[in-house]
């Protein structure tokens, strides 16, 4: 007799669902001709793979007495110091070294940083809508999910600090603000200085605490647009902010890393030490070197021209095919995505999403999943650095075609 594995499950792995949209994109996947628009892949065209293979031989060569053997729990501090380097170059901002700490990944990031804050039924103040993967941590560790309007400047930060308000005055504990601000996933939305600004001074105002995750301020693909991170606007240690090279160089090498005040940097390492012991020692080895030679740096410089072309066909497809009355979107400054919101009365884009792969070959995310109220059923999420040029524009008629479709 087959145990019946179920009754001893934890709540948790019972909790987490697979999705109706996992299993189409599962399909699709398996579907020659269809186009794309669903997935979140860095283009691997941007691979910078020779230059990795040769710092790998290096590293493994010249230090692999270290680079193969178990590390420290926060990350080696060759790594630490490099990126240390990297944020004042990039960034202007001074970051001790002790105060980072090197993670699995940003998502290890995002879990360690709930992990260690969150109690079933905390309260997670987000952006509506807000990166998935995110909204499905926030949710595993029973946190209750509150999200907030954005526009074309991010966050309606009047709207946030009412709501603020109206959680406390319920007894509800608000345990941080998690915000993506520059070039968010998935809406594309950028964070004005003002807002930003006005995000710290609530923060300061309200005693509260900012979790910043930002994979894509590094590159961008218009000029003037303002970068700031709000770790730079950081005064009293109120922001964990989070990056990750998955991005800016490649995923698959799994190092991200937070930047965090060092009494929370203590905690953090204290429980990632469960979580993995540390992060791969010979991949942060990589990345010192790839930072300390310069390489990181002239890799991302390409990127942004790069991305910018697939970026620029969407657009500028969307604006020839797309009913302007109908359809609304922010473009993006830089990132993989946009959100599209289609105002047709009956477009459901959970609903269309068979009859688009089926009917007219191509696929995007519903948006309601990114959406932490049931709102934004006629969103969907459209990624750009993956499919190709061509790709995108005959991806973008033929959405067209689906939105056509609904009677309105
Ligand atoms: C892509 C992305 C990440 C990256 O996660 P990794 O675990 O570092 O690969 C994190 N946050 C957001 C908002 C993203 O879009």
């Amino acid at each position: 007799m087959d145990p019946s594995y179920d009754k001893y499950l934890s709540n948790v792995a019972k909790e987490i669902k697979a999705s109706d949209i996992r299993e189409l994109l599962a399909v699709i996947r398996k579907k020659p001709g269809v186009i794309s628009f669903a997935g979140g892949l860095p283009d691997p065209a941007t691979f910078p793979k020779k230059e990795i293979s040769e710092l790998a031989k290096y590293v493994i060569e010249e230090k692999g007495d270290l680079a193969l053997q178990y590390s420290e729990t926060k990350g080696i501090l060759e790594v630490r110091e490099a990126l240390s380097k990297f944020l004042q170059d990039t960034k202007n901002i001074r970051v001790d070294p002790e105060d980072i700490i090197i993670t699995t990944g940003s998502q290890q990031a995002i879990d360690l940083v709930t992990k260690t804050f969150i109690n079933p039924g905390d309260i997670v103040v987000t952006e509506n809508p807000t990166y998935l993967a995110s909204l499905g941590t926030f949710r595993i560790y029973g946190a209750k999910v509150h999200g907030i309007t954005i526009d074309e400047h991010g966050i309606k930060t009047d709207l946030l600090e009412k709501e603020i308000k109206r959680i406390r005055s319920e007894g509800g504990r608000i345990k941080f603000i998690y915000v993506i601000p520059v070039a968010q996933n998935p809406s594309g939305v950028t964070m004005s200085i003002d807002r930003k600004k006005h995000l710290m001074e609530i923060a300061s105002t309200h005693d509260l605490i900012i979790f910043e995750d930002d994979p894509y301020s590094y590159f961008i693909y218009d000029e003037g647009v303002d970068t700031t991170i709000l770790k730079q606007l950081d005064k009293e240690g109120r922001v964990i902010y989070v990056s990750t090279i998955s991005k800016i160089m490649a995923p698959g090498i799994r190092i991200g890393w937070i930047v965090s005040p060092p009494e929370l940097t203590r905690r953090f390492e204290l429980v990632k030490q469960y979580l993995d012991l540390h992060s791969p020692t010979l991949n942060q080895y990589i990345l010192a070197e790839a930072i300390n030679r310069g390489l990181l740096k002239n890799h991302i410089s390409k990127l942004a021209p790069y991305y910018r072309v697939k970026r620029d066909a969407m657009i500028k497809s969307m604006d020839e095919y797309f009913s302007r009355e109908e359809t609304w979107y922010i473009k993006p400054v830089g990132g993989l995505f946009l959100m599209v919101y289609v105002y047709k009365k009956g477009f459901d884009a959970s609903n269309s999403l068979p009859i688009a792969i089926e009917k007219y070959g191509v696929a995007y995310v519903p948006g309601a999943s990114f959406h932490t109220d049931g709102t934004g059923r006629n969103s969907m999420r459209l990624n750009f650095s993956y499919p190709s040029v061509e790709k995108i524009v005959e991806g973008v008629k033929r959405l067209n075609m689906l939105i056509r479709e609904t009677a309105g």
